[in-house]
């Protein structure tokens, strides 16, 4: 049964009065929704003020080093800089781990309203989010970086594909490894599902945050299977 809109609106208004939503970046509290009705997270101000990198601005877009020698990669592009101040920091621990998603489809939105500019999604046949472990699925309730690759999904019209890639390991945090460790980490921790319907398919593989780029890569070789496919990257946020 259908609830009526008079006690959604209701619902919404208590739920705002008990659970303000406050910007993750200035503390103030955000009200209303963006143009595309979805609550709003992150201020208009402070979205604003995020570093960009301003790849979407560039065609051919540039692309990451630690991707390039492999034959099937494509592009790669990231919306902002994961810089060493607290900022965006602070945005991506928030919704990975604070349970707020939405801020990651609310930036992930901007940045594919930005890349519309370039032709960056010109010939990308699906969006494949980076997934979790079901373990890390359950606790968390959520994949950030599904959230992402829907933002994408619903500015180019570009469908988004769970059901390929999984996560067969749920290896320790990347966070907490070095460099060397983190390649070790990630060997061999995806795999593919009926990989034939990816064949010749141009794939791109979304993740919130890229540092070393083995988690990545190591998604990039897993789907070598699927023939002739070609790979392209986009992050929200990338290590200067
Ligand atoms: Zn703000």
């Amino acid at each position: 049964m259908a609830i009526s809109p008079i006690f959604s609106r209701l619902a919404q208004w208590i739920s705002s009065v008990l659970y303000p939503r406050l910007c993750p970046i200035c503390g103030e509290r955000v009200e209303g929704e963006t143009d595309y009705h979805r609550p709003r997270y992150i201020c208009k101000h402070c979205i604003e003020m995020l570093p960009r990198t301003e790849q979407a601005a560039e065609r051919g877009n540039s692309t990451e080093d630690i991707f390039h020698h492999h034959p099937q990669f494509a592009t790669g592009a990231a919306f902002l800089f994961y810089t060493k101040d607290d900022t965006i920091r602070t945005v991506v621990h928030t919704f990975k781990y604070r349970r707020q998603p939405e801020i990651a489809y609310q930036l992930a939105h901007t940045a594919a309203t930005d890349f519309l500019q370039s032709d960056f999604f010109d010939e990308i046949d699906c969006i494949i989010p980076v997934p979790l472990h079901k373990k890390r699925f359950r606790s968390r309730g959520y994949n950030q970086s599904e959230y992402i690759a829907q933002a994408l999904s619903d500015v180019t019209g570009i469908p988004m594909d769970t059901s390929h890639l999984t996560r067969e390991r749920n290896n320790p945090q990347q966070a907490l490894k070095s460099g060397t460790e983190r390649k070790q980490n990630v060997e061999g921790i995806f795999a593919v599902n009926h990989p034939e319907e990816l064949y010749r398919k141009h794939i791109l593989l979304v993740d919130d945050v890229l540092t070393t780029g083995s988690t990545l890569l190591s998604a990039i070789t897993t789907l070598e299977v699927c023939k002739g496919a070609k790979f392209s990257v986009f992050v929200l946020a990338k290590a200067r």
